[in-house]
C-alpha cells in the first residue's frame, strides 16, 4: 500500500478501493506463501494496460469540442475483459482504475468467465442534445474499436451510458471494424442482440441480494421503508423490484436535492424516472413538479436525511459519508446495501459495522448488472435469446450464489457475516488461483 501511494499520489479513489481489498484479504493471503512467491498482489493491483485517447467532436453550435477517452483493461485471468463505460465530467484515470479493479472481483463473484475492465470519458452528458450524444459516441468509438472484440474486451453501460449510447457506439463500431458480431457490447436494444431484463438487472439483482441478506438475518423486506439515491437506470430497476417485494421507496435523489415520497413511489413515478434520465437535465426536482401531491422536493439534501429502515445508495462512489451514516442510524436505519460502486466512504462502512447495521458492498450487491451482461454474451455467442423468466431465474441463482460466497468467506466467530470481507476474499481467491495457474505473465 505504501509503495502504491508513493507511486500514484492523488489517485484517491483507486487507493481507497485497493486498500479495502488488501485489508480484507490480509489473513488469507498470509496463509498462502505461493501467492506471495508469485507476487500476486503486486500484479493484481496494476491494470494490464490503459488506453487513453483524444475524442474530438462538433457541438450543435458548430463549435469543436475535445474530451479524453479511456479504456482500462485491468485483469484477464478468468476471461475476456468486461466492464462498463462511464461518461461523466469527473472521470479521471484514478476513477476508472478503481472501477476496473472492483470490476475484476465483482465479475469473479458472478461465477461467469469474465475479466475486469472499465472505460469512459470526461464528457458531460448534462444538457447535451441527442445529436451531440450521437456525435460524441461516434468520435469515442473511432478510437475504441481497435481495442475491443467479443472474445477480447466487451464494454457496456455505466453512469451516463445507457441503451441509447450503446446503440450509437455499436453503429459506429460496425462501420469501422466491419464486424457484425453484436457480442462486442452488452446492454444493447432488444431487437439486435440485447438481453431481455438487462436494463433492470442491476436493480433487480441488488434487491435479490438484499432479500437473501435479510433472510439470513431472520428479517423480511415487505413493509420496510427504503431510501434510494439517484434516479438513473440502477435506481429505476431497484425501485421496481423493491416495490414488487412489498417495500416502500420513500426517497430518490439527484445532484439538486432529494424527493421525499411519504406514501412510497408508484409505477407511474418509476416510469417517469426514464423520462427524467432521457431529458439530460439531471434534476430530481422534476419528479416533484410532475407529481406535486406525492413527492416533496428538498433542495440540497441527500436521501440519507429521510428516516428509513434500509438505505440503498444507487448513484456514485463515496456518496454516503460517515455523517450520513450517523444520521441514518439515528433515524432508525438498520440495513445498507451498496448498489453503486464504492458508494459508501470507509468511515461510513466502519460506522455501520460498529453499530450493528447490516452492510454489504457494491461488488456483491450490484453484480447482477454485469452478470446479466454475461448472460447477454452467452445468448449472442449461441445466436439465441432467452425469455424474461429464463434470464430472471438465472440472475436470481447468480445473486444467491454471490450471497452464499459472502457467507462462506465472511462468517465471523460470533456467527455474524462480514460481507465486505466475504465478497473481497471470495473474489480474490478465484482471480489469484487463476493467475497462479497461468504462470508469471
Ligand atoms: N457498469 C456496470 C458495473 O459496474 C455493468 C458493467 C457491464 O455490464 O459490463 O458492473
Amino acid at each position: 500500500m505504501n509503495r502504491l501511494q508513493a507511486k500514484y499520489p492523488g489517485e484517491s479513489e483507486y487507493l481507497q478501493a485497493v486498500r479495502e481489498v488488501l485489508e480484507s484479504i490480509e489473513d488469507v493471503y498470509n496463509m498462502h506463501p505461493e501467492f506471495e512467491q508469485a507476487k500476486i498482489v503486486e500484479r493484481m493491483v496494476e491494470p494490464d494496460r490503459i488506453f487513453s485517447f483524444r475524442v474530438t467532436w462538433v457541438d450543435d453550435k458548430g463549435e469543436v469540442q475535445t474530451n479524453t477517452g479511456y479504456r482500462i483493461q485491468f485483469n484477464s485471468a478468468i476471461g475476456p475483459y468486461k466492464g462498463g463505460l462511464r461518461f461523466h465530467r469527473a472521470v479521471t484515470p484514478s476513477m476508472l482504475k478503481f472501477l476496473g479493479f472492483e470490476q475484476t472481483f465483482k465479475n469473479a463473484l458472478t461465477t461467469l468467465p469474465m475479466g475486469g475492465a472499465k472505460g469512459g470519458s470526461d464528457f458531460d452528458p448534462k444538457g447535451k442534445s441527442n445529436g451531440e450524444i450521437m456525435r460524441f459516441c461516434q468520435a469515442f468509438m473511432q478510437e475504441l474499436w481497435q481495442c475491443i472484440g467479443p472474445d477480447q474486451d466487451v464494454p457496456a453501460g455505466d453512469v451516463g451510458v445507457g441503451g441509447r449510447e450503446i446503440g450509437y457506439l455499436y453503429g459506429q463500431y460496425k462501420k469501422l471494424a466491419r464486424q457484425y458480431n453484436t457480442g462486442v457490447l452488452t446492454g444493447k436494444g432488444g431487437t439486435w442482440g440485447g438481453s431481455i431484463l438487462r436494463p433492470e438487472a442491476t436493480g433487480f439483482g441488488a434487491l435479490y441480494f438484499t432479500q437473501h441478506l435479510l433472510h439470513h438475518a431472520g428479517k423480511d423486506i415487505a413493509g420496510k421503508k427504503v431510501a434510494l439515491s439517484g434516479f438513473g437506470n440502477v435506481a429505476w430497476g431497484a425501485s421496481i423490484k423493491a416495490t414488487q417485494l412489498g417495500a416502500k421507496v420513500v426517497a430518490i435523489s439527484g445532484p439538486d436535492g432529494v424527493c421525499h415520497i411519504p406514501e412510497g413511489i408508484t409505477r407511474e413515478m418509476i416510469d417517469y424516472m426514464l423520462v427524467m434520465r432521457a431529458s439530460n437535465r439531471d434534476r430530481v426536482e422534476d419528479m416533484a413538479t410532475r407529481f406535486p401531491d406525492k413527492a416533496q422536493f428538498i433542495a440540497g439534501k441527500k436521501s440519507w436525511s429521510i428516516p428509513v429502515d434500509i438505505a440503498l445508495p444507487c448513484a456514485f462512489q463515496n456518496e454516503l459519508s460517515e455523517e450520513d451514516a450517523k444520521e441514518l442510524v439515528a433515524n432508525g436505519c438498520w440495513c445498507c446495501c451498496e448498489v453503486s460502486n464504492m458508494g459508501c466512504q470507509p468511515g461510513a462502512i466502519h460506522y455501520f459495522q460498529n453499530n450493528g447495521v447490516l452492510f454489504a458492498p457494491g461488488k456483491a450487491v450490484n453484480a447482477g448488472g454485469v452478470a446479466t451482461s454475461g448472460l447477454e454474451m452467452t445468448q449472442n455467442a449461441s445466436h439465441i435469446s432467452w425469455t424474461a423468466e429464463e434470464v430472471d431465474s438465472k440472475l436470481h441463482q447468480i445473486m444467491q450464489s454471490i450471497h452464499e460466497q459472502c457467507v462462506k468467506f465472511g462468517t465471523q466467530p460470533d456467527g455474524s457475516v462480514d460481507y465486505v470481507k466475504g465478497a473481497n476474499i471470495a473474489g480474490f481467491m478465484k482471480v489469484a488461483q487463476a493467475m497462479l495457474e497461468q504462470g508469471i505473465i
